[in-house]
């Protein structure tokens, strides 16, 4: 075990990437033009949105935790299992069971799901779907969740059958193929699910954008519009799949909002992730990691279930009924962690930042990107140190101009 410790602790501080310098796809920009850069303009809507968020964030974690133990705590777990227990424990039967949870999850948390999904985003005009349109996406993410965990919890209760005091180490052998495969099918299967994906038309941004594809080692990869103004006004771009599903894709609102310099400077930055590969880095964490969490996982989840289970009228680990403890472990844990995945992704983030910054030249027009990405998503440039600690997955737009323009990075508010 001490040893699986450093192997971990090795993994945590080992570089996300030995950058050498990439070949620059213009020319430097003279440093004259960076004064031109003006701070984002924080405004009392844009604190109060950003601010209830992160209040959200943490309400919903609890409401959700909640959630579970009270679909425990009523027997109701347990009543759903009995209902579809077998005879034999059959794929069919956890398939019912899973899909009767979700929807009684769902609507246990319907409020704040309606909330944080439709009505802040249109009170703070960030959203223009309709109604029907939005709850049709809900549909079909519940959809996509269910048909995807249960054949998981169905792998899980097997092993946990077959090895009830080493399950928690089969388990981590066997998800190692599901999230690689995870990783190549989710832009191919599921992201289409939700969007439409259209080449990027030829033309100087199209060949800009080949170019640092090129430099990055993908130089057939697709270059793809995400019809997202359908969902949002908020603007993103982002490189996403491994192998042939490599793809890089443009929500359609940064193409309608932002001009081509920065749209570049945003996809040198996801060039960045490509290169220095992050998303092997990722999976090596996650992998890495899981070893450590899932016996932690495994120690604490037959806690519970000795403690609760025989007032639950939940028998054990192996039990279908005792699934809503399974995933309160598991929300517990990411929530307990994100401080420390965070931190991961943020020094990740700044990486790909330096890279983009290296490959595409242009300081001012990176800077003015962060300026859009912060005003148009309502996002606070310098939130409060905690929120920093706890919530942000990339740097402060704030420091990220700063370090961009080269400026002395300040944390905090203060
Ligand atoms: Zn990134």
């Amino acid at each position: 075990m001490r040893l699986l410790f450093l192997v971990f602790i090795l993994l945590l501080f080992a570089p996300f990437g030995v950058s050498a310098a990439p070949t620059p796809i213009a020319a430097p920009i003279s440093t004259a033009q960076f004064a031109d850069v003006r701070p984002p303009v924080v405004t009392p809507q844009m604190l109060r949105y950003s601010r209830t968020r992160v209040a959200l964030y943490f309400i919903g974690t609890a409401y959700s935790l909640l959630a579970l133990w009270g679909v425990l705590a009523s027997g109701l777990s347990a009543r759903l299992g009995r209902w579809v227990r077998p005879q034999r424990f059959s794929f069919l039967r956890l398939l019912g069971y899973y899909a009767l949870l979700e929807l009684t999850l769902l609507a246990i948390r319907s409020p704040l799901i309606f909330y944080s999904g439709y009505s802040l985003e249109h009170a703070y005009g960030l959203s223009s779907q309709s109604f029907g349109a939005w709850l049709g996406d809900v549909g079909k993410s519940v959809a996509v969740n269910i048909l995807t965990t249960t054949p998981v919890l169905w792998l899980l209760f097997w092993l946990m059958k077959r090895s009830p005091r080493r399950w928690s180490l089969w388990f981590w052998g066997a998800l190692i193929p599901v999230i690689a495969f995870g990783l190549f099918a989710s832009p191919v299967v599921i992201d289409p699910l939700f969007n439409k994906f259209t080449p990027l038309p030829p033309g100087p941004l199209r060949a800009q954008i080949q170019l640092l594809a090129a430099n990055a080692g993908i130089p057939g990869a697709p270059i793809l519009v995400a019809d997202k103004s359908r969902q949002t006004h908020e603007i993103n771009a982002y490189v996403t799949g491994i192998g042939t599903s490599a793809r890089i894709v443009l929500w359609d609102t940064t193409i309608q909002r932002m001009p081509p310099d920065q749209i570049l400077a945003i996809v040198g930055h996801e060039m960045g992730h490509y290169v220095l590969k992050h998303l092997l880095w990722g999976f090596a964490l996650t992998v890495g990691g899981l070893l450590l969490l899932l016996p932690l996982a495994q120690i604490f989840l037959s806690w519970l279930l000795r403690r609760f289970g025989p007032r639950w009228q939940v028998t054990g680990p192996g039990d279908i009924a005792a699934t809503p403890a399974l995933l309160l472990t598991v929300s517990l844990f990411s929530f307990l962690l994100a401080p420390l995945s965070n931190g991961l992704s943020r020094e990740i983030e700044h990486q790909a930042d330096v890279y983009g910054l290296q490959v595409t030249r242009n300081p001012p027009a990176m800077a003015r990107a962060f300026v859009s990405l912060s005003e148009q998503n309502l996002s606070d440039p310098d939130p409060p140190r905690f929120v920093k600690f706890w919530l942000l997955d990339h740097p402060a737009l704030k420091d990220r101009i700063d370090f961009v323009l080269g400026r002395k990075s300040e944390t905090g508010r203060e």
